[in-house]
């Protein structure tokens, strides 16, 4: 198990879709602790495996105090939505106001290939989606509308960070203090 980098916006792995996980081995549960390990350090609320660099269709979350993994999702959204600020591990000390569903129902597998299902509403929902995106080359900023998406890539480009990540080639790390959306980034 170890800390991995996290991949910041800018980096082409983020807007690459995710394939499908097919071998439940060692190597997928080595995947699942990284995350894990790596989105505790951060400290986060949910990481993609394609911000740690690796272009496969899992997740992590760590929400009330309860971790969890999901390997190829699909989801069910309810068409009631919720309001409220959103951050990512990708995107430091930024938040915006990001609509979602307020409910969300994630099937997948876990790391020993059972299958599972996730029930949750508000951050868990918004969490399910957040990552989800994640997998398929969506970022939250997508989710915004035009005018805000405008207001977010400006400050976006004046962020220290922004532009680190396309011209080293793999992020650096960068810590930055906790910040609010959500109380973590995912
Ligand atoms: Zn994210």
């Amino acid at each position: 198990m170890s800390i991995q980098p996290i991949r910041l916006f800018g980096d082409p792995v983020l807007v690459t879709p995710a394939i499908d996980v097919v071998d439940f081995d060692k190597e997928l549960r080595t995947l699942v602790a990284d995350l894990t390990e790596t989105m505790l350090e951060a400290p986060g609320a949910g990481l993609a495996a394609p911000q740690i660099g690796v272009g496969l269709r899992v997740f992590v979350w760590d929400i009330d105090d309860a971790l969890g993994h999901l390997i190829n999702p699909t989801l069910d959204l309810s068409e009631e939505l919720q309001e409220g600020e959103e951050g990512c591990l990708s995107f430091p000390e930024l938040s915006y106001e990001t609509p979602r569903a307020f409910r969300a129902v994630a099937k997948g597998w876990n790391m020993h290939g059972e299958p599972v299902t996730i029930e949750g509403t508000e951050l868990l929902a918004r969490c399910l989606q957040h990552e989800t995106d994640h997998l398929n080359g969506i970022l939250f900023i997508d989710r915004l509308s035009s005018a805000e998406r405008k207001v977010a890539m400006k400050e976006i480009r004046q962020s220290e960070w922004f532009g680190l990540a396309a011209s080293s080639g793999s992020s650096p790390m960068i810590k930055v203090s906790p910040h609010d959306p959500f109380g973590r980034g995912v």
